[in-house]
């Protein structure tokens, strides 16, 4: 018993230490353990009509017509599996071949492309094939194929036979196509089908986010609709209907395994390991174990953006660390249209959220909601123009139609100051950094720096071109959003988006989970305006900064924040403190267990001077 653990551990460290380099190394070490040591196998008949070579690389499929041959699957590169798999073809028919389906971009199945294209076939491969290729690292690098197809199927007719391809989804890698022969009932799974001890491989690489463990159990739901007593894997021998269904019930098996430790925190190193396989007989091969944690946990990685699935069709998108973007921002998905809370930092960030939101839903942005005026929710603001509708609070039109504030706070000190001031440090750190791995991790916050900085350049403020006052309804189609003014707090115009149904708010900056920017703030009003947010029934919170979080206690620590500071201020301005004192000594540790980020004593100094102007305020009236 123990020992068998072991050895599975072993085995699996084995594994994940030869695939980890790169999907690419690890796929061609494999093509060479099992394909060219073998070479091109004698052709055996599967059906009547059609026939596979196994070796040198995948299986190949060739369906002879009194037209041509369909071919399946061209093998690794090189003038002799290319010869060599002809030659078998020759053995059966005469006829050449004129079709040839590439399965996915993997170099075991689209290494001879070019040679066929070359002898005149056509060679056919998914949209998603062809741009997997684009960024394919293999030496040689594939032909691209003369022919792709978008969308989720391509019909061959030749010579009065029908061969279907199928994308029903992402499983091994994005672009992979399932062969069905219907008048044979024989489906090619190639890898999305594994034999024996060979676990299936999730290729994360390449467009859409590669592979998918989560969309893989679906392409075996759609396989085990079609009517098929043969299924070819992309190695091994041929399989029965029932084999196929007991390789989905254990690849759902492993895949609920895993997903439920990753639900129970395991940490992301120990997840494989943690993983018990040794009764299904194969461990899948991750050579991405971020991409496979990310999935199971339910977060999209982008290029830019990183987006938490919270309910079906809402997604919470935080920075991915790449580049500068502000708030975190909200998609909302409905079946026609959808929604994007807040648009970032900068026009850059805006289209870059724009790339990576494509990841989760193809439809189109209509929507756009500020929900407030502040740099880091609008300056994204221009990149929507014109496309979509601006929505937000009347007051959010006039601050950014009225304040210039490109040249007043938040953005004056968080901006133009902050900004060079933190390349300056950067730039600092990197001469005095020693250690070699450090440095690089400083030298890229800096590209990062520096690259927000030049990005700021192109901002041209952009006011929401439809406004309201108290409430506003959206229809996504299907799905309601409701815009809520519950008062005025963190600015003048503060914008709840409410989804009823799903009963999750986004608060922007009026609610985040953490000590939010005072240098606007109405203070009095915004601990109402909290309290009112309260008594909404709602279970999720997606704040503007911060993390999501379902406690209502973490509102009621922060009314007792302000209400505290402003009590503090008031004493410490009437024992003759100017704001700069004040922002200084104000003591609010106590609330360092809901905001872990209070290190001492003090407050942010621009919400000190707000806290006097806002107590001049109140004397005035
Ligand atoms: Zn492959
Ligand atoms: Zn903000």
């Amino acid at each position: 018993m123990m020992t068998a653990m072991k050895m599975r551990i072993l085995l699996l460290i084995a594994c994940v230490a030869l695939i980890r380099p790169s999907a690419s190394i690890s796929l061609r070490a494999q093509g060479r353990g099992r394909g060219p040591a073998q070479g091109v196998q004698p052709i055996q008949q599967v059906k009547p009509g059609l026939y596979m070579v196994a070796g040198a690389g995948a299986n190949s499929l060739v369906r002879v017509t009194n037209a041509g041959v369909i071919l399946m699957d061209t093998k690794l590169p090189g003038d002799q599996n290319y010869n060599d798999l002809v030659g078998q073809i020759k053995t059966v028919t005469d006829q050449p071949v004129k079709f040839v389906i590439v399965t996915h971009h993997h170099a075991d199945h689209t290494g001879n492309t070019g040679k066929f294209i070359e002898a005149g076939a056509q060679v056919l491969g998914h949209e998603n094939l062809k741009r997997n290729l684009e960024t394919y690292q293999n030496n040689p690098l594939p032909a691209q194929p003369n022919l792709t197809y978008p969308g989720s199927e391509y019909v061959v007719k030749l010579g009065g036979v029908e061969v279907q391809v199928h994308h029903f989804g992402r499983s091994h890698t994005s672009g992979d196509s399932i062969v069905y022969y219907p008048d044979l009932k024989v489906v090619a799974l190639s890898d999305a089908l594994t034999t024996g001890t060979t676990g299936p491989l999730i290729d994360y690489a390449g467009v859409s986010g590669g592979g998918s463990a989560l969309e893989w159990k679906q392409v075996l739901n759609r396989v085990l609709a079609l009517d098929f007593d043969a299924a070819i894997p992309g190695n091994g021998p041929v399989l029965t209907k029932a084999d196929v269904q007991a390789f989905k019930m254990k690849f759902d098996t492993v895949m609920d395994r895993a997903a439920a430790l990753v639900r129970s925190g395991v940490p992301k190193d120990q997840l494989l390991m943690q993983l018990k396989t040794d009764d299904i007989g194969w461990a899948p091969r991750i050579p991405n174990v971020d991409a496979f944690y990310n999935e199971l946990s339910g977060i999209t990685a982008g290029k830019a953006y990183k987006f938490e699935k919270v309910a079906d069709g809402v997604f919470y998108a935080t920075a991915a660390g790449s580049m500068v973007t502000g708030s975190n921002n909200v998609a909302v998905v409905g079946d026609r249209d959808v929604l994007v809370v807040d648009t970032g930092t900068s026009p850059a960030a805006a289209r870059a959220f724009v790339e990576d939101l494509k990841l989760v839903t193809q439809k189109p942005v209509r929507f756009v909601v500020n929900t407030h005026f502040h740099y880091d929710h609008t300056d994204g603001n221009q990149v929507y123009a014109g496309k979509a509708d601006i929505i937000a609070h009347d007051y959010v039109k006039y601050a950014i139609e009225k304040l210039d504030v490109l040249h007043r706070e938040p953005y004056q000190t968080s901006q133009l100051t902050n900004v060079p001031a933190r390349i300056d440090t950067l730039k600092k750190r990197i001469a005095d950094e020693t250690n070699a791995q450090q440095k690089m991790a400083l030298e890229r916050q800096l590209a990062v720096a520096q690259q927000g900085w030049e990005e700021l350049k192109e901002i041209k403020p952009t006011p929401p071109n439809v406004t309201y006052s108290k409430k506003k309804v959206v229809d996504l189609g299907g799905r309601e959003v409701q815009l809520l003014f519950l008062g005025r707090g963190h600015t003048n115009g503060d914008t709840v988006v409410y989804l009823p149904k799903e009963k999750i708010v986004c608060t922007g900056d009026l609610m985040e989970s953490q000590i939010a920017y005072m240098g606007d703030a109405q203070f009095d009003e915004w601990v109402k305006t909290l309290e009112a947010l309260k008594k909404m029934d709602w279970e999720t919170d997606l704040p503007g900064h911060g993390a999501p979080f379902k406690d209502k206690a973490l509102i009621t620590a922060f009314q007792g924040y302000l209400t505290d500071l402003m009590k503090q201020g008031a004493e410490l301005r009437g024992q003759g403190r100017t704001a700069e004192q004040t922002a200084q000594q104000v003591d609010l540790t106590k609330y360092q267990t809901s905001f872990p980020q209070i290190q001492g004593s003090g407050a942010d100094v621009r919400g000190v001077r707000r806290l006097y102007q806002w107590m001049d305020e109140k004397a005035r009236k």
